[in-house]
């Protein structure tokens, strides 16, 4: 059986459409992911942009497609140098310093994939080093050189972005505001100042260097991924990603590097994800609203409600991260849980036949549909799971009156399992339901105790979104039962 392959669309910021990807080879999509630098705790504002990648490979594995995916580690950088060398005495070796450099990114390298981990980010199939990729990084440049795209300069390598007539294409810059032939060291920089920008780096006393055509130096950080990408994925990739802070200079500048020395366009769609904002406010350690995955894990925030209240939102936009929106992730999690629950159990007997009655067959087939029209649409999230949501109540509904079958209730179940490749949110491990609901039940009889009538409907409601009926007993005590 020839497995059905669904057309996926989304986001060109190359072309600002939203695109169907079709991938170079048939069926089989490359995908590269600009890494972590690995020189401290990631913040959940980078964990979501992993997050939102983990969601889009999994879209495409569930959609019936082969991802290959190449995500990279940067350990050797700018902010790497300046928080492992100070330690050292100013007569270190060479090797001391790359020691030093290597502790540190280690250590972080190991934290990241913990991290990654825990939030149930499926581990990308190439997870390339940069140290390890030097001489690939030292030959782009030399092919980048011989096309004239790069001029040395004191023993750093630049390049000459007036060589490119397409540089700017995909932050959309104005050519006529560029500063050609001036050039510029630091690898981040804001786009008022698009200059020629760093190769090679010539080593400054004090940091860690390779040997080089130039002399000693180090990569430039916009270079090593593009070398790294050619390398482990070719010179036609399907979806190139990162968060939208990516866009100018470094994706720009992958472009200038790779389309510069393949002489064709290296990448057909760049894909971008949102920032993230806590509270209303931009995340800062000033405002004491920054946030590492395991400041929250100490709080006592499941990750997996984490997962799930990032991936409800569409990756386009703007996330507001806040605890509210974490406890309602955690409802709505509850609510297919049991859901899940009610069907992998048997139909009771319901009320007897039902006027609205649905063909569940009909239905299911009617939301699956639907929740891959809006996941095929730009990984449209809140619409996909907004389907699933009208699907749980719909079927809750029937279930309670006339019984779905159990070959529905396994149809029902092939479909959540479908849906969860993608969200990895509502495994099939018992939750603990049963001792919620008690919970639940005894606060419903001390709100009822109180005369306290609305928060007694409040909780019946709670427990019906559950799929849980309540059988109050003439002796005054309540029993429950699945519905
Ligand atoms: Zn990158």
């Amino acid at each position: 059986m020839t497995k059905l392959r669904r057309t996926l669309s989304l986001f060109n910021t190359l072309t600002r459409q939203v695109e169907p990807v079709v991938p170079v080879l048939e069926g089989q999509v490359s995908f590269y992911t600009c890494g972590p630098t690995v020189y401290n705790y990631a913040h959940i504002g980078n964990l979501r942009t992993f997050l939102f990648q983990d969601l889009l490979k999994r879209t495409f594995r569930a959609g019936g497609y082969e991802v290959r995916h190449c995500m990279n580690i940067t350990d050797v950088e700018d902010k790497i140098i300046r928080d492992s060398q100070g330690g050292l005495p100013e007569e270190a070796s060479n090797a001391d310093r790359h020691a030093a450099m290597r502790a540190l990114t280690e250590r972080f390298t190991a934290v990241f994939l913990e991290d990654l981990q825990t939030l149930g980010i499926q581990p990308a199939d190439h997870l390339p080093r940069a140290t390890a990729y030097i001489p690939q990084m030292i030959q782009l440049v030399q092919d980048l050189a011989a096309k004239n795209l790069a001029y040395v300069r004191d023993g750093s390598v630049y390049y000459r972005i007036s060589g490119l007539p397409a540089y700017g294409c995909l932050a959309h810059l104005d050519r006529e505001g560029m500063q050609a032939g001036s050039s510029v060291d630091a690898d981040e920089y804001e786009r008022d100042s698009v200059t020629d920008f760093v190769l090679w780096k010539a080593a400054k006393p004090g940091e860690p260097w390779w040997d080089s055509p130039w002399g000693p130096g180090r990569p430039g950080w916009h270079i090593e991924c593009s070398a790294m990408g050619m390398e482990l994925l070719g010179d036609r990739v399907d979806i190139h990603s990162g968060g939208v802070d990516l866009i100018f200079p470094h994706h720009e500048n992958e472009i200038a590097q790779s389309d510069g020395c393949l002489g064709h366009q290296w990448v057909n769609h760049w894909v971008h994800g949102e920032f993230l904002m806590v509270e209303g406010q931009k995340m800062a350690k000033s405002a004491g609203n920054f946030f590492t995955l395991r400041d929250l894990v100490e709080k006592g925030v499941d990750p997996v409600a984490l997962r799930y209240a990032i991936q409800s939102n569409h990756y386009r936009k703007v996330l507001n991260f806040s605890f509210e929106g974490l406890r309602a992730a955690e409802n709505s999690l509850k609510r297919i849980r049991a859901f899940r629950k009610r069907m992998e159990g048997e139909g009771q007997a319901g009320g007897g036949p039902w006027k609205e009655a649905l063909a569940p067959e009909q239905r299911l087939a009617q939301a699956r549909d639907r929740f891959w029209a809006a996941m095929g649409d730009d990984l449209n999230t809140p619409e996909a799971l907004a389907e699933l949501f009208t699907l749980i109540s719909d079927l809750n509904a029937q279930d309670d009156h006339v019984a779905l079958t159990r070959e529905e209730r396994d149809a029902v179940l092939t479909f959540l399992d479908e849906a969860d490749a993608i969200f990895a949110a509502w495994p099939h491990e018992g939750t603990n339901l049963d001792a919620e609901v008690e919970a639940l039940i005894e606060a419903r009889r001390a709100a009822k105790a109180a005369k306290n009538w609305p928060e007694a409907d409040r909780v019946r409601d709670a427990l019906k979104a559950l799929g849980i009926v309540l059988e109050d007993r003439k002796d005054g005590t309540t029993g429950w039962r699945r519905g």
